[in-house]
């Protein structure tokens, strides 16, 4: 699958700026290492005034992103100064474009009227459910249909529409995170993002965890579902962005997490286990009479090998072979492997939504 360059993204960070409510999981604050602050256009230039110093965007296409809040939910004078500071970054040739992430039901003809007079290319809608009972239990206060209708509405208004969705929130479980996967899949964003349901000591979940009322996924079962997700996207062909959410210096310490499956390289845990399965699937039909020989993409051979080498130790004390041999070569495709000599590719067949219960 041919993934665009990504582009370097010059976050302004705005806790909960424009939130309606708390949803039970969130805490902003220590997710993005940012005080919650009334958003002003002085934000954005103190965001570019950071890049500038640390600029090294290799001729990617640099976008300023307003994150950590529902942009859409500011007063609309506030949306227009964000915006302008924003565009005038775009109109001097530093930046090329905008980007924001909202809630869902946030999204009408209104609102697009109202952005579409700035370069926004891309909108990032947080749907975390399709389930609706998830989403009341987890306090969202909207439903699966806002998704769809704010999806096909941003569609027709010509932005790029990512998704963000949640593993383990609560009233979730395998069924309800991968028939949400589905019709998030049947919607055909342009790229999704996936994060495990941490308990942050800053957010309702954090109570609830503590009186007994929410127990959340341990790192290994988060692992398989987001496995499970990754696999079912790739199959209509929509990148995943982001597995997990990036480390911030209150994740790392440990103080604002209260359990549940943080890890700082999640993603690569994810893609960990898929080059196990996929070396293990092989091998299950065909075990190793001397020693097992798999050869990736350079890209991929991290992910191949696992973190300290896992995969390595797991797949010796699995099948017991004279010799492990995982190695690079640039001729392979990074969607396969060759697995003792046999080309494997690493996702599975495409799903069909005709079975998958999709209302778009
Ligand atoms: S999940 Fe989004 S809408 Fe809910 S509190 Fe957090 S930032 Fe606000």
């Amino acid at each position: 699958m041919s993934v665009k360059t990504s582009p370097l993204i010059v976050p302004v960070f705005l806790p909960h700026a424009g939130c309606p409510h708390r949803c039970i999981f969130c805490d902003q604050r220590s997710v993005t290492g940012t005080a919650t602050a009334i958003p002003d256009a002085g934000a954005v230039q103190r965001a570019m005034e950071v890049y500038a110093k640390n600029r090294d965007s290799n001729n990617r296409p640099v976008q300023i992103a307003f994150y950590g809040g529902n942009f859409l939910g500011l007063p609309k004078e506030t949306t227009h100064s964000m915006l302008a500071a924003a565009t005038r970054f775009v109109q001097s040739g530093r930046v090329d474009s905008i980007r924001f992430s909202t809630r869902p039901d946030t999204i009408d003809d209104e609102r697009l009227s109202l952005i579409n007079e700035y370069p926004v290319s891309t909108v990032e809608i947080g749907a975390q459910s399709m389930s609706d009972r998830v989403l009341d239990r987890s306090r969202r206060g909207h439903r699966a249909i806002d998704t769809i209708q704010a999806v096909r509405l941003l569609k027709k208004f010509g932005f790029e529409t990512g998704v963000q969705m949640m593993v383990g929130l609560p009233g979730d479980d395998k069924k309800t995170v991968l028939h949400s996967g589905r019709r998030i899949a049947a919607l055909a964003p342009a790229f999704v993002r996936i994060y495990p349901t941490i308990v942050l000591a800053g957010s309702p979940l954090g109570r609830w965890y503590t009186q007994g009322r929410y127990h959340p996924l341990d790192l290994d079962g988060a692992v398989d579902l987001t496995k499970r997700l990754l696999i079912l996207f790739h199959s209509y062909r929509i990148p995943v962005i982001r597995m997990g959410l990036q480390a911030s210096a209150d994740l790392e310490t440990g103080s604002a997490v209260m359990a549940g499956p943080y890890h700082p390289a999640f993603g690569h845990l994810v893609y960990e286990a898929l080059f196990f399965d996929t070396v293990t699937t092989r091998l299950g039909a065909h075990p190793p009479d001397g020693s097992i020989d798999v050869v990736v993409h350079p890209r991929d051979i991290s992910k191949l090998r696992g973190l300290n080498n896992r995969n390595l130790q797991r797949l010796s004390d699995r099948f017991h072979p004279h010799q492990v041999n995982l190695q690079s070569d640039p001729g392979v495709d990074p969607d396969s492997m060759i697995v003792n000599h046999h080309c494997c590719p690493l996702y599975g067949e495409r799903i069909d939504t005709a079975t998958s219960g999709a209302s778009s």
